[in-house]
């Protein structure tokens, strides 16, 4: 039996997650602002990424008798200084997800839950993939001029992301 505050955690990463989408839909709309589709669509990828990790969780309570509780939302930045600026903000965001998924692991494994510490191997996996690929991106745009062909290459390869849902 999974535990309350267990649950309750599981819960509050479910609603981070949902949140993180929202993050990524802001600097989506900052992307599109500036005119440039393909990161705008490389952050709605990404947001329907983070969704599809909170309903990753939804179906998890639900499969063991806990009720999901869905909480308000704060405002994310919608503003930023460059697309190098935008992507260092969902790097350091990621980095958050991360201590948040290692210290809900912690708790798991303080309550010898094995099915939850199973459960959330996934997410730490992940985790590795999303941190990698953001430090990838943001040593390339590092390296290129933001008006130079390569940057509007990087722009013209996001436009070709698209997310299909694993099964749940
Ligand atoms: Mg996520």
């Amino acid at each position: 039996m999974l535990n309350e505050s267990l649950s309750k955690a599981l819960n509050d990463q479910l609603n981070f997650e949902l949140y993180s989408a929202h993050v990524y839909l802001a600097i989506a709309a900052y992307c599109s602002g500036e005119s440039l589709d393909g990161f705008a669509n490389f952050f709605m990828v990404q947001a329907e990424e983070e969704k599809f990790h909170a309903m990753k969780i939804y179906k998890y309570l639900n499969d063991r008798g806990k009720r999901v509780t869905m909480v308000g939302m704060d405002t994310p930045n919608n503003e930023y200084t460059s697309i190098l600026d935008a992507y260092e903000h969902a790097f350091e965001h990621e980095q958050e997800v991360t201590r948040r998924i290692y210290h809900l692991s912690d708790l798991a494994m303080n309550d010898r839950e094995h099915a939850t510490i199973q459960f959330l191997k996934w997410f730490i996996d992940e985790q590795v993939e999303e941190e990698s690929m953001f430090d990838s991106i943001i040593n390339k745009l590092k390296r290129i001029d933001k008006d130079s062909n390569a940057f509007f290459m990087m722009d013209t390869e996001f436009s070709q992301r698209t997310f299909t849902p694993p099964a749940l």
